[in-house]
């Protein structure tokens, strides 16, 4: 393999563009030709691809968003789209990819790999920590680090005016922000996708915890099965029905897709982009290279996209603990 291109797709997250640098020098190292495309599978498919060089990735290994720029590509899910994608592909003679994304981003790999035969490996990009084969993914750190200062910062005027908060965070089906960034600003309540919500249960709770606590936090996961934010403050209010009280609903939003990576995110991002280009050199070819215990491991795309990641029992087990 002489030649190989990178790009970023689906949702961005902080911490892409150290994943991107790492690929970018470690192909060099290895004496590699690298390309860049930009605008994910959108710009495959527009052939805008470019020669990187070391110093094209300097100075990036801080910034949040991604140089590649990222989009969303509904050609790219017609075979004629892909057909596009391949001929550009090959017009350059590029011979292996690196994908930077989430589940999607891996579906549209895998279906083009089975088409084309153009080994590409993975790197986990995505907020929401919902892939299978990596204990945490590119961004998902820096994305609870965001939630938790803003979660600090309602705690006290929360605490000043005794409300209770409702604080919406991201994750359609997972979770895995809500339990961390409820865990680490102490909220009384997360609510997630993967378990149901006993609204009862939660009201009972706050009428419980008034005689102790006088504001409450509750993290409510933007894709729980009691709804949005905005709906279960609704439903709690008229539950409770205690005109004393004060409701108040935060939504965190695209806020958590920004800033610098931590330097959590960094090291994982390059540990995933150094580890892809030599999951290509060693054979490697639908594969998403990952961290699990510590350790590099390479995990087929099918199971990324096919196996679900749990939520970490114990935290659970925390919440209910440190609530009280
Ligand atoms: P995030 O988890 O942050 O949303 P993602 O990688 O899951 O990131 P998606 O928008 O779901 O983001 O997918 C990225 C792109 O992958 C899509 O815009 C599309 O071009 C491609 N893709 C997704 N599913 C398929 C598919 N079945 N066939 C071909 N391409 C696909």
């Amino acid at each position: 393999m002489k030649k190989i291109a990178v790009f970023t797709s689906g949702g961005d997250s902080p911490g892409m563009n150290a994943c991107v640098r790492a690929v970018v020098r470690t192909a060099i190292f290895k004496e590699l030709e690298v390309y860049g495309i930009y605008r994910g599978y959108e710009g495959m498919i527009d052939g805008e691809i470019k020669r990187l060089q070391s110093h094209s990735v300097s100075n990036i290994v801080q910034r949040g968003g991604t140089v590649l720029k990222s989009a969303r590509s509904m050609e790219f899910k017609t075979p004629e789209g892909r057909k596009k994608a391949y001929d550009n592909l090959t017009a350059l003679g590029i011979e292996g990819l690196v994908a930077i994304g989430g589940d999607g981003t891996f579906t549209g790999a895998k279906v083009f790999f089975e088409e084309y035969g153009i080994p590409t490996i993975g790197c986990p990009g995505t907020i929401d920590n919902d892939l299978y084969g990596t204990d945490y993914t590119i961004g998902f750190d820096t994305a609870v680090n965001t939630a938790l200062e803003a979660i600090d910062k309602i705690r006290d005027t929360a605490a000043a005016h005794d409300r209770i908060f409702f604080i919406e965070v991201m994750g359609r089906d997972a979770g895995f922000i809500a339990v961390e960034s409820g865990i680490g600003g102490g909220a009384e309540f997360v609510m997630v996708p993967e378990s149901k919500t006993d609204l009862d249960h939660v009201v009972k709770s706050l009428k419980n915890l008034r005689k102790s606590k006088s504001s409450s936090i509750i993290v409510v996961a933007e894709g729980d099965d009691a709804g949005n934010a905005q709906t279960v403050m609704e439903k709690v209010k008229q539950k409770l029905n205690d005109p004393t009280k004060d409701f108040k609903v935060t939504t965190l939003g695209h806020i958590q897709r920004g800033g610098n990576p931590t330097a959590r995110d960094r090291v994982l991002a390059s540990r995933c982009g150094m580890s892809a280009v030599e999951g290509l050199l060693a054979g490697h070819q639908f594969h998403m290279a990952g961290v699990v215990n510590q350790e590099v491991v390479f995990t087929p795309f099918a199971d990324c996209i096919g196996k679900t990641k749990s939520l970490i029992e114990d935290h659970l087990k925390l919440m209910k603990i440190l609530s009280i």
